[in-house]
């Protein structure tokens, strides 16, 4: 497929910023020490994954989300919070085209991966998942054997040679494979709830995406393992760019680079991007009283 070249850089990241929301252009390198975003930073080059230009969303007449624009980095953990009902799911299953199933979804504006259209006439759907690819609230492994979850993908895209290293590689790196190596033909659904969901990222990232899109993955889980997701998060965005729609602002503060604030505004009740920056400013000085309201639990 045209036009899905990886390797295709975005350049210099493009800061709109519409009239509502706050967008910090200064964002800190991921293991900086907690300093405020106030523009006396030195600039640190980023390569800019998703440009989102003025993206507004529609469920039939109404309007879900709104004049959304902002960057994600390459190799960040980008974590999108915020009320419910405010777009979360909306935002981050927009991304990869998970919407395009919903009659009623339509989507205005631009979301630019790697400079290129997703929602681009000649784009292959098929193509966009594959690169960018996505794990769910709820643990939904296939009704097979472990092996077989984690081939499929790579079997139906003809990526033949050398399966049983491939699952065994992606088993590792969603640390899963000390657990599951001397039974990889039971059951998937013979597995704990925690260890399911770490089957699903295996069965994802043994496509060898680039993004990975996580919409509340440890929201079903008990607190050991949503620990052992959320360690997950940081050895894998060494290798991948990972985008996480979560309610928890204890989990975004622990494994976030950088934070999309939203909510809902205006009489309207639209989705709408309030605030977005690194971490630590989001949760210790954000520019914007609502983050500010939010983060502190004062509303939501
Ligand atoms: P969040 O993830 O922040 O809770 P959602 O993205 O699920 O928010 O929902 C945002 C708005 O879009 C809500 O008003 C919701 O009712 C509406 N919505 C979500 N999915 C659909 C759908 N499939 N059809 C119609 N409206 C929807």
């Amino acid at each position: 497929m045209t036009g899905w070249d990886q390797s295709a850089g975005a350049g210099t990241p493009e800061h709109v910023v519409p009239g509502r929301v706050r967008i910090h252009t200064e964002p800190l390198a991921p293991l900086q020490p907690a300093r405020a975003t106030n523009g006396l930073q030195p600039r640190i080059a980023r390569e800019t994954v998703f440009e989102i230009r003025d993206m507004s969303v529609y469920y039939g007449d109404n309007q879900a989300l709104g004049w959304t624009s902002f960057d994600i980095y390459r190799n960040l953990v980008t974590a999108v919070i915020g009320p419910s009902g405010c777009g979360k799911s909306t935002f981050i299953r927009s991304l990869n085209r998970m919407n395009d199933s919903i009659p009623s979804f339509r989507i205005k504006g631009e979301i630019l991966y790697h400079g290129h259209d997703v929602y681009g006439a000649a784009v292959n759907r098929v193509e966009v998942r594959r690169r960018i690819g996505m794990v769910f609230q709820k643990p939904n492994p296939f009704p097979k054997s472990i092996y077989h979850n984690v081939a499929w993908a790579p079997r139906n895209l003809g990526m033949r040679d050398g399966l049983d290293d491939r699952v065994e590689h992606a088993l590792a790196q969603a640390a899963l494979w000390d657990e599951v190596k001397d039974r990889l033909r039971d059951s998937a659904l013979s597995l704990s709830g925690g260890q399911q969901q770490r089957l699903c990222i295996a069965r994802a990232i043994a496509i060898e995406p680039d993004v990975l899109l996580l919409d509340e993955p440890a929201s079903a889980l008990d607190p050991v393992s949503t620990a052992s997701i959320e360690e997950l998060m940081h050895t894998l965005k060494t290798r991948y760019t990972i985008v996480i729609v979560t309610h928890n602002m204890q989990q975004a503060a622990r494994v976030a680079d950088q934070v999309a604030f939203f909510s809902l505004d205006g009489i309207e009740r639209v989705g709408t991007l309030i605030e977005y920056g690194d971490t630590n400013t989001i949760f210790r000085s954000p520019h914007d009283n609502r983050t500010r309201d939010y983060v502190t639990g004062q509303f939501g």
